[in-house]
């Protein structure tokens, strides 16, 4: 994300005009995107080919969040370790807590898409669930 600050001399005070650009994750397509922000609020979003794009732009410069995907050890499953995430995006800045989190926890086989690994993880209103199915090992 490429950031410029412009300021200018309005009315006799001092008004910050930031300008980010950033690539929408939101699909392949990539769209390059233009956040003019001024004074902490978004004034416009250009670049966009859709809405989603808006969203992810304005939501990634005033509230960034992700889905934190991870790996948990398992006993007496067919491998020694299950993919999880979080169920939704979590805060940037909770993702180290989300792992941290996560250290230690071992589940036991069998275990299924969509089983819960830890509520609200973190207090960030997340739970964090299996991503595959695992039976149980020989
Ligand atoms: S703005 Fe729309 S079309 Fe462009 S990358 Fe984002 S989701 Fe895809």
């Amino acid at each position: 994300m490429l950031n410029e600050r412009r300021v200018s001399f309005k009315n006799g005070g001092i008004s910050g005009m930031d300008i980010r650009e950033l690539t929408c994750i939101r699909c392949p397509i990539g769209c390059q995107i233009k956040v003019e922000m001024e004074n902490g609020e978004v004034k416009s979003v250009t670049g966009n080919s859709c809405p989603r794009g808006e969203e992810y732009a304005v939501s990634e410069v005033t509230h960034p969040s992700r889905i934190v995907t991870s790996l948990v050890r398992i006993k007496g499953g067919e491998r020694p370790v299950v993919s999880v995430k979080t169920a939704s995006d979590v805060p940037k800045e909770k993702m180290m807590d989300v792992i941290s989190a996560l250290k230690g926890i071992e589940l036991t086989a069998p275990v299924h898409i969509g089983d819960v690994v830890i509520k609200d993880v973190a207090g960030c209103g997340a739970d964090v669930v299996v991503t595959s199915d695992i039976p149980e090992g020989e």
